[in-house]
């Protein structure tokens, strides 16, 4: 039985606690089927754009899974059962091999790809990753990892040792959702990184409320101190957009400047479609 919210859209979490279990496995089972059969999940690719907001410096892939049922639901949400029911490895490793399958047909400089602490604790992970990049032909450089901060502050040994490898081998590593985790300074100490993401709730009261705003300012002052780079996201005002500019932040990333993209779309915008793929004829062939 479909539990929707306000907007209509199924949630998987409302209800009681007889159904959630229920509806989890079920979700469970129909995940596991769309990832056999490779039908309903698919990416999609939000831009990230340098500070003038015209150039696109790479694009981030987001999840998508279309159920035959309910239709859309959200990523956040059915990502947490994907972890909880031991699928987010097959799920993970998907998502790796479409990304990369998709950013070596493409001229996009990067592509970067959300990865769970729970696929980092598998001691197999940077081979996996390594093999993708293999078998696809896409060069490291070209690949970015977005972990989220807890996963440094697990402090596990594995972990960092997979971050260092993975590092190593030139796979760019960003820390995701900058600020939103337990945080803690000393594992930006401990542990190099290519880039902070400032979490889409700081940058959303930017302009309208004071700590914000100073978080903000104080987040891409410590990016640049530390000499990496930094990125927006959530960017959806201009007012936001040359509030960052001046604060010094490198990349933009929000519905200000792009929603996620279906692949087709992407390789439409110029200059990111490699000479014989399809792309730009989309819209003149429709
Ligand atoms: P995230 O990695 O922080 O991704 C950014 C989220 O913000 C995306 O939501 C994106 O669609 C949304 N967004 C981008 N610009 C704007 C904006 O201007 N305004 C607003 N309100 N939202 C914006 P999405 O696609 O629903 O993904 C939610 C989260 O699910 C992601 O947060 C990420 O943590 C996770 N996720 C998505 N795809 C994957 C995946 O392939 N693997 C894993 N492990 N997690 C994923
Ligand atoms: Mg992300
Ligand atoms: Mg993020
Ligand atoms: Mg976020």
């Amino acid at each position: 039985e479909a539990k929707k919210n306000g907007r209509g859209r199924y949630q998987v979490f409302a209800g009681d606690m007889d159904d959630l279990l229920l509806r989890k496995r079920k979700v469970e089972s129909e995940l596991r089927k769309a990832l056999i059969g490779g039908t309903g999940i698919k990416l999609n690719y939000q831009p990230v754009f340098a500070v003038d907001g015209r150039a696109i410096l790479g694009a981030e892939a987001l999840i998508r899974w279309s159920h035959e049922v309910h239709g859309a639901l959200p990523a956040a949400q059915f990502i947490a059962i994907a972890e909880e029911r031991g699928l987010i490895g097959e799920l993970g490793k998907w998502v790796l091999l479409e990304a990369c399958r998709f950013a070596v047909r493409s001229a996009l400089p990067w592509v970067a790809v959300n990865v769970s602490p729970l696929q980092l604790r598998d001691a197999g992970f940077p081979t996996m990753v390594a093999a993708i990049l293999a078998e696809t032909g896409l060069a490291p450089t070209r690949l970015q990892l977005e972990i989220t901060e807890n996963v440094l502050l697990e402090n596990n040994d594995m972990t960092a040792a997979a971050l260092v490898a993975l590092r190593q081998a030139g796979i760019g590593i960003v820390l995701d959702d900058f600020g939103t985790g337990y945080s803690s300074l000393s594992y930006l100490r401990r542990h190099a990184i290519d880039k902070l993401k400032i979490d889409r709730s700081f940058v959303r009261l930017l302009g309208t409320e004071g700590n914000s705003t100073a978080i903000v300012k104080a987040l891409i002052d410590l990016a640049i101190a530390l000499n990496v780079d930094v990125t927006a996201e959530g960017v959806e005002t201009e007012q936001q957009k040359a509030l960052l500019v001046g604060m010094g932040c490198h990349q933009l990333q929000g519905y200000l400047l792009s929603p996620p993209l279906e692949p087709v779309q992407l390789l439409g915008l110029p200059g990111l479609a490699l000479p014989g793929e399809q792309g730009g004829q989309a819209t003149a062939r429709a």
